[in-house]
């Protein structure tokens, strides 16, 4: 069984991100950028399924600018087999993503699409379920644990109220919630090898996508400033200032 397994450059999770002055977004020149760390765990239960034999081959896929090739390199390095490279410059809408990633799954068949479940820059959590939803495929969302037994999957989700078991038929579309696995730091000798994988670049248009954004960005602004916290010297001056100054209670 083929696995496609869409991973994000993202604005690394370390870094304190700044809005552009003219508020068009967020700053990512001269930012340090990473595969999305969900799309991390996704490519470590790739390569898992991929070391018990029950993955043939692990197909990682990245959209955005040519940069993305180094998002490619990681999921090669950590165990994937080949990239495709969809490039395309400025904003990548999810229902754009998840009509490419439809377009390539038409080509290479794959059994399991493994993927985030976020991406956590425009925390959209919406290409998995998009991608389900125009292939007409089972989806197990915010996947803590997954099993692949004969042709069905069983999904533990992580939810609201605690957890959820579910049985999809696959093919199917999981996405990956932060306890499904800890993925791997990728060794030198496989970092090494991973720049002999083939990685294929192809444009929208060979995939007949219509990249064209359709939402527009009206305005992105920093949260408002938190002022200081103060200490109180006892419980009755703090329910004093809760009562009288933050009117609270
Ligand atoms: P989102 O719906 O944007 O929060 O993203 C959910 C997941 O979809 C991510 O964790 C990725 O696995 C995948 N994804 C979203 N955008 C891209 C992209 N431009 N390239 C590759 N994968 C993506």
């Amino acid at each position: 069984m083929k696995l496609l397994v869409p991973v994000k450059r993202v604005v690394d999770y370390n870094v304190k991100v700044r809005v552009k002055s003219d508020g068009s977004g967020v700053e990512t020149a001269n930012v340090k950028m990473s595969m999305n760390p969900f799309d991390e765990i996704a490519v470590e239960e790739a390569v898992r399924l991929k070391e018990k034999g029950i993955a043939t081959e692990i197909i990682a896929v990245s959209i955005g600018p040519a940069a993305c090739a180094e998002q490619i390199r990681t999921a090669l390095a950590m165990g994937a087999d080949r990239g495709i490279l969809v490039e395309q410059d400025g904003v990548v809408e999810p229902l754009t993503v998840a009509k490419l990633l439809k377009a390539i799954i038409a080509k290479e068949s794959p059994g399991l699409v493994i993927m985030g479940k976020q991406a956590i820059d425009d925390d959209m959590n919406a290409t998995g379920q998009m991608l389900a939803a125009l292939m007409g495929w089972s989806q197990g969302t915010f996947a803590s644990k997954l099993t692949i037994e004969g042709d069905r999957a069983t999904v533990i989700r992580e939810i609201d109220g605690g957890l959820e078991t579910v049985s999809l038929s696959l093919p199917a579309i999981i996405t990956a919630d932060l306890r499904l696995n800890e993925p791997r730091y990728a060794s030198l000798p496989n970092i090494m090898k991973a720049r002999k994988k083939p990685i294929e670049t192809l444009k929208p248009a060979d995939l007949g996508v219509d990249p064209t954004p359709r939402l527009t960005v009206l305005k992105v602004e920093e949260p408002p400033k938190r002022q200081a916290g103060r200490k109180v010297a006892s419980v009755a001056e703090l329910v004093d200032k809760l009562r009288n100054e933050a009117k609270v209670i």
